[in-house]
């Protein structure tokens, strides 16, 4: 898979973590997020006070978990991380938070996928640091209540949409990552490659800042790749030309799309006539899980005017025809363009 924005092997998150700032003020762009938690986390220090309940939503790769360490980090807590997915029963969820310290952080990546029964003792745990526990089986079972200490929740989804109404209500603070820019994925990438030891210019990171998609995990992950061209195609340092080259091989084009975003803009304009196309069909044409599309794929194309969402499916823009190289068709007045 080439277009995956999610960590792909045990060494890569390795990697990844080994690469993630520590505090709020190495956590590059995301101005508005960071302006709002700083001054709610040195609030709630002030107070010693467990931080109101933090929901982060965004798609994949662009900071969601390394914020959720930093408000521990700078809440001065321990952070304990599990993800939706895995806490299968609610006594998992319950031994998780009956060891929490005062004030301290639960992460729980892909919170839209709690199963309803786990999600259900989430509830008073929220609101009142209470929980319900069901004690013994059988006509002997009684259910009793459990204190917590005080706690902060930071959940992160892909789309807040996700969410039923009664756990998103829950959550005191809302902030929405957005795609960066290249000048902030390009001090990401020369910090990086700091880490990493691998020498690059100023024009090199720009080059592979401006071709990650808007996302720091894509930006860190082609950093490596290119760090691995320069080292056998070169002499090991990274600049503009080596930068391309290395790119260029791996199918990312001079947009920074990679084949999947040129596959799916492609068949929206090949076999849908350029739309409106239903997600379910576009998925069937390219062969990729809807949620992949709505989740991964799409969001950038859409942010960069490649793509509209409309009621009726997805559009190609003349930005993709011109993209690709191809004479955008001639539509009836009162249509799209
Ligand atoms: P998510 O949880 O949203 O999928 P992560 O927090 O795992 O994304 O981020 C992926 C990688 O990108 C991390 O390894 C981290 O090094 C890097 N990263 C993300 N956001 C930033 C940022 N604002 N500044 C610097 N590096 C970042």
């Amino acid at each position: 898979r080439v277009v995956s924005a999610a960590p792909t092997s045990p060494n890569e998150e390795a990697i990844e973590r080994a690469l993630r700032p520590k505090g709020l003020t190495d956590y590059v762009g995301q101005a508005k997020a960071r302006e709002q938690l700083e001054i709610f986390i040195r609030a709630a220090r002030k107070r010693g006070e467990a931080l109101d309940h933090v929901l982060l939503f965004g798609p994949p790769g662009l900071g969601k978990t390394t914020l959720s360490h930093i408000i521990a980090h700078e809440l001065g807590v321990n952070l304990r991380q599990t993800s939706g997915p895995v806490l299968e029963k609610p006594k998992d969820l319950a031994a998780l938070l009956t060891n929490l310290e005062r004030n301290d952080v639960l992460f729980i990546d892909e919170i839209h996928r709690l199963s309803p029964v786990v999600e259900e003792i989430l509830y008073p745990a929220l609101e009142d640091y209470q929980i319900d526990i069901m004690i013994g089986e059988g006509p002997a079972a009684r259910s009793i209540k459990l204190d917590l200490q005080p706690f902060t929740l930071v959940g992160a989804t892909t789309r807040a949409g996700m969410l039923t109404n009664p756990l998103r209500d829950r959550f005191g603070i809302v902030a929405r990552l957005e795609f960066y820019t290249a000048e902030e994925l390009a001090r990401i990438v020369t910090r990086s490659a700091g880490l990493l030891k691998a020498p690059i210019d100023a024009q090199g990171a720009m080059e592979v800042a401006r071709r990650s998609r808007g996302t720091p995990r894509i930006a860190n992950r082609l950093l490596r790749r290119v760090r691995d061209y320069a080292e056998v195609k070169a002499d090991g340092r990274i600049d503009k030309l080596i930068a391309d080259k290395a790119l260029a091989m791996l199918d990312v084009d001079p947009q920074g799309f990679d084949v999947m975003d040129r596959k799916l803009l492609e068949a929206v304009i090949h076999k849908f006539d350029g739309g409106p196309v239903g997600l379910d069909n576009l998925a069937a044409a390219i062969g990729e899980e809807r949620e992949t599309i709505e989740d991964v794929i799409e969001p950038y194309l859409i942010q960069q005017g490649y793509l509209q969402r409309t009621p009726r499916g997805r559009i190609a823009t003349l930005a993709a025809y011109r993209h690709l190289g191809l004479a955008p068709p001639r539509r009836a007045e009162g249509e799209l363009f």
